[in-house]
């Protein structure tokens, strides 16, 4: 009798050392886990059956312990620059989104963590959409796998130039340190040599500021970290990013502190949403500047993405460039980045996705949409 799905090991959830222990514990071979994890990430095969050197008696095996099953692809959008979206249906009906964003120099893919995010940062819109559960480990590398082998193909199709993805940012939806485990697995799967093989510094990781994340990252994994300021004070950060009230400014440059004492060779970026008349006067950049002083630090100046519903709205062009100005004075090193893929809604912000929300904030939030709505 075939196993049942449930109890099938789905080998897109294990990184090297899982995977050994699979076949170790099948009694195989180790080097199995390398010649499996080749033909999953460098060969792209999703199937047992075209894994051509891997004898019929094993073949025979896994079919019956263990499957590999991807996210589905619902939906591709693509935008006039280029930017690519995907909806990718998991399983009970929820549905995540990737995106990615073509340069010149490097490709990049922006990957989600989980199902919605609990944290409920005022200016984001995967925040309206409450929160379901933590990705697994094959949900995020599967979203690496899926751009990859669409990419390609949609490259080929349209004969146009090859293109790859260079780096992978934890910046869709989701609190990437809230799943910890599956997260650094996955982490470990993109730089794994049999893996997709990339370099340590072309994964980042960012975080809304969960300080004993931060710690436990600077032990666990060599990746570039990405940390979302927002604001140089933390009367005014606690508004935008509730989590500032369980872990203020200080406490949070401490730990990126810690972060770059036993990483010495990592660079953290701070990135920093500029909106209008919330966080963009000159007087907020002079206090940034004091504080960033003490923590070596890139800094990146994103212009707020609006999405329905917001309170918010984007800083002038003429705000953005003084705030920058003025930080940049002071010898910092900031930089804008530019807003992509906003035509598909596939901007920093406003991934939704399908979240099936086992919070009350996806109702509240229509709530207050259709009060607004009415009095206006
Ligand atoms: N939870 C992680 C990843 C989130 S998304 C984190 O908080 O870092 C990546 C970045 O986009 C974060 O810095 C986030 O604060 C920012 N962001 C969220 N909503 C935005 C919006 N509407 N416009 C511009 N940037 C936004």
């Amino acid at each position: 009798m075939s196993a049942t799905s449930a109890q099938r090991t789905n080998l897109f959830n294990l990184a090297k050392p899982g995977m050994e222990q699979f076949f170790v514990g099948l009694g195989e071979k180790r080097f199995r886990a390398q010649q499996i994890l080749k033909w999953l990430y460098h060969q792209q095969v999703d199937r047992f059956e075209d894994m051509t050197d891997v004898g019929k008696s094993l073949r025979v095996k896994l079919d019956e312990l263990a499957e590999l099953k991807l996210p589905q692809l619902i939906h591709e959008q693509i935008a006039a620059d280029g930017t690519m979206k995907w909806v990718l249906g998991l399983d009970g009906g929820n549905a995540i989104e990737t995106v990615y964003i073509p340069e010149a120099d490097r490709g990049t893919l922006c990957v989600s963590s989980q199902i919605g995010c609990a944290l409920n940062c005022t200016f984001c819109s995967t925040a309206t959409q409450g929160f379901n559960r933590n990705l697994t480990t094959a949900e995020i590398i599967g979203q690496v796998w899926v751009a990859a082998k669409r990419i390609g193909s949609v490259h080929r199709d349209n004969r146009l130039s090859e293109r790859r993805i260079t780096n992978v940012v934890m910046m869709g939806m989701g609190e990437p340190l809230l799943n910890f485990d599956a997260v650094t697995d996955a982490m470990d799967l993109m730089r794994d040599d049999f893996g997709f093989g990339l370099a340590n510094r072309r994964v980042t990781l960012s975080t809304a500021g969960l300080v004993p994340g931060i710690d436990a990252l600077s032990t666990r994994c060599d990746v570039s970290l990405a940390v979302s300021l927002h604001a140089p004070t933390d009367e005014l950060r606690d508004t935008l990013v509730p989590l500032n009230k369980k872990y203020p400014i200080a406490e949070l440059l401490a730990a990126c502190q810690r972060y770059q004492a036993r990483r010495p060779r990592s660079t953290i970026t701070f990135e920093y949403t500029l909106m209008k008349g919330i966080n963009d006067h000159p007087e907020h950049a002079r206090k940034l500047i004091k504080l960033l002083r003490k923590v070596p630090s890139k800094l990146n100046l994103i212009p707020f993405n609006p999405f329905p519903g917001t309170q918010y709205e984007r800083s002038t062009p003429e705000a953005i460039e003084a705030f920058k100005r003025i930080v940049m004075s002071a010898g910092l090193i900031a930089t804008v980045r530019r807003t992509r893929g906003d035509d598909i809604d596939a901007a920093c912000g406003q991934l939704v996705g399908q979240v099936l929300d086992r919070t009350r904030r996806s109702r509240e939030h229509k709530a207050k949409l259709e009060a607004r709505a009415n009095a206006a």
